[in-house]
């Protein structure tokens, strides 16, 4: 769609909070080999929630994007509501949730709901999301292969 398009231009273009936390009390390092995208997520949680979040790395336009608008998603989410997002929107793209009837909260991550029709940037558009997961659980490595 064009949402989806105006979306990959502008987080690409600037991606929001795309540095090193040096605060960071978490982290994890996601790689997908499949399309060679590589990124590294910190979280700063206090107190069971996400109190600073962010990315570094480099990839394709999907999974910037993912990981930009990711970080702006979680961004002072407790961890639960952070892992039940992560829930929705890897249910979402590999097409296990419909977004349209099941309640949720993915809100304008909707925009990434065309993606289930290509199986090969499923990857992309989930690579953060997973690393996001693997640093709140204390994984320091993930690969979507
Ligand atoms: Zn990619």
């Amino acid at each position: 769609s064009a949402l989806y398009q105006q979306a990959i231009l502008v987080h690409n273009k600037k991606p929001r909070n795309f540095r090193k936390l040096e605060t960071a009390n978490h982290s994890a390092e996601g790689y997908n080999p499949l399309c060679g995208d590589q990124l590294t997520v910190y979280l700063h949680l206090e107190d069971d929630a996400v109190k600073e979040v962010s990315f570094e790395g480099s990839g394709c336009a999907i999974s910037k994007a993912a990981a930009s608008m990711m970080t702006q998603a979680v961004k002072g989410k407790r961890k639960q509501e952070a892992e039940k997002l992560f829930t929705e929107f890897h249910g979402m793209v590999t097409g296990e949730l419909d977004e349209e009837t099941t309640p949720n909260d993915l809100g304008h991550l909707k925009i990434f709901a065309g993606v289930r029709d290509f199986p090969v940037r499923v990857k992309c558009a989930t690579l953060a999301w997973h690393t996001m997961h693997a640093a709140l659980n204390n994984q320091e490595l993930v690969s979507t292969e």
